[in-house]
């Protein structure tokens, strides 16, 4: 069993984003403090003990980043492996590699769901233009081929109508079968260093324009599929002897659940238990990676969380002054379209 970190200790988080600023703040609530390692610009500064501005591949930053950190976790999971094995070999990293590995590639993803028995998208390697033939007449259309790497956002995605159509960037992809479904929703589970797992009440969400509009629980799906979805979101983390939380988003069937991807970190999908729950999905991050127990997540609200996209900043003063919303802001100077700027909590009963 890990020790839990004492007060005063230093989580240093990879990635500076509106997730690292709140697991920033969540950590100085239990006595931590954090030092944000992040190469472009910093919401989660303005709450951090100390942030490093450097590259993902800067050796001598990344040394000196770990070297001043009793344990290293992250909000953004695209960091060279390299960089990894170096800092790996200075502190631990939690949650571990194989999270990481698994899940920065979508064909590895794929292929570890399939393994667990999970079911998936049916799914086919596409390295070649003649992959993409084969794929394609394997798993026909529609169907949609995203780049197996750094794709997020829907980003890096091709929806194919027509099994005659070629287009393709020449990127390593992964061809998924369209699956039909009636909603998504998405488990938000934690897994302590002792091996103890909670999980959230699934969320509905809902995508525009490929990006999280809003959050609904509970979710109105059948306890039977939100039982399902705790069941194998704890048997993911499980099977990578994962610490800390992830996001399991799943795509609602008449045969079930499909998931579509996991995340190995706290989700967008997860804000609303900042409203929703006495232990929020921060904090319970936090107690993870600290060796902390796990706190108490059981919903004891019903919250929607809308995120705050682009110019929807310009609703702030109706937000502020409506009743039972909690509203959390990134500190993001430019409101550009499509950037994620804040959220609010509504809670609805
Ligand atoms: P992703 O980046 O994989 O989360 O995909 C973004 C969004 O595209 C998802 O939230 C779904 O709404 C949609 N999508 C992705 N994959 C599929 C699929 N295989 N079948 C149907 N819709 C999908």
């Amino acid at each position: 069993m890990t020790e839990a970190l004492p007060q005063g200790a230093v989580i240093g988080i990879l990635g500076g984003g509106q997730l690292g600023r709140m697991l920033s703040v969540a950590a100085s609530r239990l006595g931590y403090r954090t030092h944000i390692y992040e190469p472009g610009t910093v919401p989660a500064g303005d709450v951090a003990h100390r942030v490093t501005t450097a590259s993902y591949d800067d050796a001598a930053a990344l040394r000196a980043f770990a070297e001043s950190v009793d344990v290293i976790t992250y909000e953004f999971e695209n960091v060279p492996a390299e960089s990894l094995d170096l800092l790996e070999s200075i502190r631990p990293i939690r949650p571990n590699r194989r999270a990481l590995a698994v899940s920065q590639d979508r064909l590895t993803e794929k292929e570890f769901l399939r393994d667990l028995g999970l079911k998936t998208a049916p799914f086919a390697n596409v390295e070649t233009e003649a992959d993409l033939a084969d794929a394609l007449q394997q798993i026909g259309a529609p169907s949609i081929l995203k780049t197996r790497r750094m794709g997020y956002d829907g980003k890096g995605q091709i929806r194919f109508s027509d099994p005659a159509q070629r287009d393709w960037t020449g990127a390593p992809s992964v061809l998924e079968g369209f699956v039909s479904f009636s909603g998504e929703i998405s488990v938000i589970v934690a897994r302590g260093a002792d091996g103890a797992v909670a999980a959230y009440d699934p969320g509905l969400n809902v995508h525009e324009g490929g990006i999280l509009r809003t959050t609904t629980v509970p979710s109105g799906v059948p306890q039977r599929l939100v039982t399902d979805g705790v069941l194998l979101a704890a048997q993911i983390a499980g099977a990578l002897d994962y610490v800390g939380v992830m996001g399991v988003e799943l795509f609602v069937t008449p045969e079930g659940l499909v998931v579509n991807e996991i995340a190995p970190r706290v989700h967008n999908s997860g804000h609303w238990t900042q409203a929703g729950c006495a232990v929020d999905q921060f904090e319970q991050h936090i107690r993870a990676v600290a060796g902390l127990p796990l706190g108490d997540g059981k919903r004891y609200a019903d919250v929607v969380m809308e995120n705050l996209i682009g110019d929807d900043m310009d609703r702030l003063p109706e937000l502020l002054a409506a009743p039972n919303t909690q509203v959390h802001l990134y500190g993001k100077a430019e409101a550009r379209a499509g950037r994620k700027m804040g959220h609010v909590n509504r809670i609805i009963r």
